[in-house]
């Protein structure tokens, strides 16, 4: 019903320009790495489009210098599933807080409300899909990976 054919790569597209509206002093270094073969898959546009404008908003709000963004595109192994990668340059999270971060309300920012990670969750597990955060390797900073699953018809 709300689902329809979308391109994930025109997506993260259309957010990252949203970004760039939002945010036109910041010294933002998006690089996209999109997989040019990937097809349509079936999503809430809308949904999705929510949730990976809160994951970038968070990586941009996680870093103090300026941000780095690398975005990245692939199909999964097994080709059953889309993958995006949202990986930053930020302050990263501290080991006692990562089982913390998706629940409703928890935050570390002065003002934040705490349910940016909670609403993606929830949007991504709509899809049948998978969310992880984990850190660099160099320590610096988080990847976001999130899985889709390809030509599922909901
Ligand atoms: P909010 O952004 O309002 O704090 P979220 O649910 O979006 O709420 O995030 C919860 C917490 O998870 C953040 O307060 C922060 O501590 C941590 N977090 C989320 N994304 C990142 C990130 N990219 N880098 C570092 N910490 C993050
Ligand atoms: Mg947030």
């Amino acid at each position: 019903k709300h689902h329809k054919p979308i391109y994930l790569n025109s997506l993260l597209e259309e957010v990252v320009k949203l970004i760039k509206l939002i945010h036109p002093t910041k010294n933002i270094d998006f690089i996209l790495l999109l997989d040019k073969q990937l097809s349509k898959i079936y999503l809430n546009k809308e949904l999705i489009k929510q949730a990976l404008l809160n994951l970038i908003v968070n990586a941009i709000q996680a870093s103090q210098k300026s941000p780095i963004i690398e975005i990245t595109t692939r199909m999964s192994a097994n080709r059953h599933y889309q993958l995006i990668r949202i990986k930053d340059n930020g302050i990263g999270i501290k080991n006692e807080i990562v089982h913390k971060i998706f629940m409703p309300f928890f935050t570390t920012k002065p003002s934040g409300t705490g349910l940016g990670l909670s609403f993606v969750k929830r949007i991504i597990l709509l899809h049948h899909g998978i969310i992880l955060i984990k850190k660099n390797d160099n320590n610096e900073g988080v990847t976001v990976e999130v899985a889709l699953p390809c030509n599922e018809d909901l």
